[in-house]
């Protein structure tokens, strides 16, 4: 492979996840220009070698410049978790256009949100992706009797893959509020990434950092942390041990 050469992996919409070289691209006048910048939307031309772990790129071009987030080091790093965390949860060839949404929702939702805004958008990110991968949690009743969830008598269980009522919790929850499980149940409805819909950050962010990261462990989808969060919490003293 010569020194012009940049290999890059691509999340697709139809392909799912891959591995690409794109021959020449590191030359000043490259035909792929800045099409293959971080982030960037693009629509892709590639030969797919049944027996090559890495295809070649062919052509490329941009259709969306990539979200307006690095001037904000949150932002920024909030956008590079979920690249992270999308290519943890995929192998490659296996196409899930759920999952493509959800990514495109959240590097286009992270440039726009207010500040106050943006960890709820990686939590509704989270619930989506869950959501695509078939593992959506029950957040309004409890997932083992059905009884409706109330206030100081609930938890989260990630064996049953829910919100739990006291006596159905056997000891095996961790705790959640009431007002953190609605909180999410809210965030699960909502049809779509704006600003205008989403809800500002409840008080209870640890539980709910705690509850995402165990439920993502115990699904075997994401084990310890993702390191563009761990970044941030060794910048905000607010994230240190509750993620
Ligand atoms: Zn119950």
């Amino acid at each position: 492979m010569g020194e012009t050469s940049r290999f890059a992996t691509l999340y697709t919409e139809d392909l799912g996840k891959l591995k690409i070289t794109a021959k020449g691209a590191r030359r000043i006048k490259s035909k792929f220009g800045a099409a293959l910048e971080l982030m960037s939307e693009i629509d892709a031309v590639f030969y797919v070698g049944k027996t090559r772990n890495i295809q070649t790129l062919s052509e490329c071009s941009l259709v969306m410049d990539p979200p307006n987030v690095t001037q904000d080091l949150q932002r920024f790093s909030l956008a590079n978790a979920a690249l992270e965390m999308v290519d943890k949860i995929t192998i490659e060839g296996e196409p899930n256009r759920r999952l493509f949404a959800c990514l495109r929702g959240v590097l286009r939702g992270l440039q726009e949100v207010d500040v106050n805004q943006l960890e709820v958008l990686f939590w509704y990110f989270e619930l989506r992706v869950l959501d695509a991968l078939g593992y959506r949690p029950e957040l309004r009743s409890c997932t083992v009797c059905g009884a409706e969830l109330r206030v100081g008598l609930c938890g989260f269980n990630v064996i049953v893959g829910g919100g739990v009522c006291r006596s159905c919790g056997d000891g095996a929850y961790q705790d959640i509020s009431f007002e953190g499980l609605s909180f999410l149940a809210k965030l699960q409805a909502l049809p779509a990434y704006r600003r205008e819909i989403l809800p500002k950050e409840p008080i209870c962010r640890a539980q709910i950092r705690k509850l995402f990261q165990s439920f993502f462990a115990y699904h075997g989808l994401i084990v310890g942390n993702l390191r563009s969060l761990s970044f941030l919490e060794s910048l905000d003293r607010d994230y240190i041990g509750s993620r």
